[in-house]
């Protein structure tokens, strides 16, 4: 990790390092030859207000990423929005009723048994937040984001186990419901003023239908708490969103004052009074820089390195180190390319084939390779190979070295 925390005097100054951290950080990742894109984020458990993050497509990636192709709204799921159909609210609101659901426990069953739409049901989640339960009432489906739901209640959340759901709510998971929860109850924003649906009765083996969140469940409050699913509408323009795993490259977000307040960390003005200092976040995973740019450079032989991030310059191989002359070419080659300020990496060993050597050549994927073999020396010549498009040439033994320069 390449870290940096800067520390400020004001937000001022705080929005300007902000900005020349984020130019130098595309710089970077763009001189690298990465193809990257930045997303809105979450600042996380470190907290913090504006945060974005330089992230690059891959199945290999630990985070996921929504994005428009359309207008390039890009946003980790963890924050990601997008335009979802709500829940109905009908004209005529049904008293609520008990109904008898045995074995009944996921919404794709309790669909089926009652023939309704997913969208007329609500799932219950119970978590506990600073050490009191939360219901959370979904559409559907819907899983609950951790981080949309965490960022709202602010404090220690964490899903409640088992036995807790019992003692809470006297019954288990597919079988909870708001109506007669006495705490605290969360809904998502796609329920707001929904009417007639159907959840738990927190009793097992039973469900409620008929419920109507303005009349049956008066403390509700509403949130965003959903996790955005490929295909659905993008909030800015409308176009489907793509849900796919992405690298995190790189990070900055503005700390703000959140930890000189809590440590009391102040510095004093030109007229002796104290302020909070203004921090800002901004990190780099180095070793990531490799992993994401091999994941967009290599083909069915290995990686295809380029400068500046290839770790050497020319792949020197002695293809029979056994023949002294192909042994002592090959080593002042390798003496005069140093010399030249180029790294070289020398394939000398003499016990593996030919093949063996090409085929590691190819997949250490050093931009350009030097063959030194027996035939071409009769006449006073090399082999120059290029990784990235396999274009070969022989040259002569006098000019290889100016010849080699030139491609670096
Ligand atoms: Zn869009």
């Amino acid at each position: 990790m390449k870290d940096a925390y800067p520390l400020d005097k004001d937000f001022e100054g705080l929005d300007i390092g902000y900005a020349k951290h984020d130019m130098a950080y595309r710089k970077i990742f763009d001189r690298c030859g990465i193809k990257y894109f930045v997303v809105g984020a979450s600042s996380g458990a470190m907290g913090g207000s504006k945060s974005e993050e330089f992230m690059v497509k891959s199945d290999a990636g630990e985070d996921t990423i929504a994005y428009c192709e359309k207008c390039g709204y890009a946003a980790n799921v963890e924050v990601a929005q997008s335009v979802s159909k709500p829940a109905l609210r009908h004209v005529q609101s049904k008293q609520y009723y008990e109904i008898s659901t045995p074995n009944v426990k996921s919404i794709d069953e309790l669909c089926a048994f009652l023939n309704i739409d997913e969208h007329e049901t609500a799932k219950s989640r119970i978590y506990i937040h600073d050490g009191k339960p939360v219901l959370v009432l979904m559409l559907g489906n819907d899983e609950v984001n951790e981080t949309k739901l965490a960022n709202f209640l602010g404090g220690n959340v964490r899903p409640a186990h088992p036995e807790e759901l019992r003692e809470i709510t006297g019954a288990d998971a597919g079988s909870i419901g708001p109506i007669g929860f006495n705490h605290r109850i969360i809904a998502d924003n796609l329920l707001k003023n929904a009417n007639n649906l159907y959840s738990g009765a927190n009793k097992n083996d039973y469900h409620i239908g008929g419920i109507d969140l303005i009349r049956d469940v008066t403390n509700i409050e509403y949130a965003d708490l959903r996790i955005v699913e490929n295909d659905e509408s993008c909030i800015r323009c409308g176009s489907a969103l793509n849900v796919f795993k992405a690298i995190e490259l790189g990070h900055i977000f503005k700390l703000g004052t959140k930890y000189s307040e809590a440590l009391g960390v102040n510095y004093l003005d030109e007229n002796g009074k104290e302020h909070p200092i203004v921090m800002g976040s901004y990190g780099i995973g180095v070793e990531r820089i490799f992993a994401c740019y091999i994941e967009q450079n290599y083909d069915d032989k290995g990686i295809i390195w380029k400068k500046p991030l290839a770790p050497f310059d020319i792949h020197l191989i002695g293809l029979n180190m056994k023949n002294n002359l192909v042994a002592d070419t090959s080593n002042k080659i390798y003496d005069d390319l140093r010399k030249e300020g180029l790294e070289v990496l020398f394939d000398d060993r003499n016990d593996v084939s030919a093949g063996v050597k090409f085929n590691d050549a190819d997949l250490l994927g050093t931009p350009v390779q030097v063959i030194i073999g027996e035939k071409n020396l009769k006449d006073k010549k090399a082999e120059v190979k290029l990784r990235a498009n396999n274009e070969k040439c022989i040259v002569e033994l006098s000019g290889l070295i100016n010849k080699l320069k030139e491609l670096n």
